[in-house]
């Protein structure tokens, strides 16, 4: 697994060489390049040594905080949370295209239709993979499309800002402009919505792709419903 961190313009790429029998501790200085590599014996990243053993180096501090707080996020008591897959970097297309998805309200993960039960509202599950919409953890899914709804909104504001003000310059009706773009602020996380929860757990599933484990799960919990609803008919 590599990760790699752009902090104040430099590269930093921590490798985990799982192959390597015994420590590798290195920095160098390459041009605008650094490479920062941390192993040891059993093929773990040494997270707590990273600032350590490089104390000459601020950004290592930086490096050991992320670390640290990916493992809290990786290693923690996930309470209800029901994903269990490892932290992946995703490719370019695989953004593209579960984002598209996602703003054409459709399931990222397989692009499955019917996904929205009510306009602020998702299905349980998607229909086509099964995949829940929430993946057990609501409260972040909600959150998480609160702020995607919030950048959502703030680039409409943006762009039409923009659009006008070139378009009009230099006779731009101003009060015109902010009454308008008041009443779009408020239209636009409502217009929003549905596609704002759905991108959040577009970068989830981009971050944290769903195992066989998980897609199982929501199988038999789905079984599980079925059959209880036959019982109580
Ligand atoms: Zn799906």
């Amino acid at each position: 697994m590599s990760l790699f961190l752009f902090v104040h313009g430099a590269s930093w790429a921590v490798d985990r060489r799982i192959e390597e029998n015994a420590d590798v501790r290195s920095s160098r200085r390459d041009r605008q390049i650094q490479v920062l590599l941390f192993t040891s014996a059993d093929g773990e990243v040494r997270r707590s040594e990273i600032a350590e053993n490089f104390p000459e180096e601020p950004t290592a501090r930086l490096l050991e905080s992320v670390w640290k707080y990916a493992e809290v996020i990786h290693a923690g008591d996930p309470g209800e949370m029901t994903s269990r897959g490892e932290m992946v970097v995703p490719g370019l297309r695989d953004v593209l295209r579960a984002f598209s998805r996602a703003l054409l309200l459709r399931c990222p993960n397989c692009g499955g239709p019917k996904v929205i039960r009510r306009w602020f509202a998702l299905e349980p599950c998607c229909a086509k993979c099964g995949l829940q919409l929430d993946r057990g953890e609501m409260d972040d899914n909600v959150i998480g499309g609160m702020y995607f709804n919030i950048v959502l909104a703030e680039l409409l504001f943006a762009a039409v800002l923009l659009i006008v003000v070139i378009a009009m310059w230099p006779h731009v009706p101003w009060a015109g402009v902010e009454y308008s773009l008041i009443a779009a602020m408020i239209i636009a996380p409502i217009i929003f919505y549905p596609a704002s929860r759905l991108m959040w757990l577009a970068l989830d599933l981009l971050l944290r792709p769903p195992d066989a484990t998980e897609m199982e799960s929501y199988a038999n919990a789905a079984k599980s419903a079925r059959k209880s609803t036959r019982q109580s008919v």
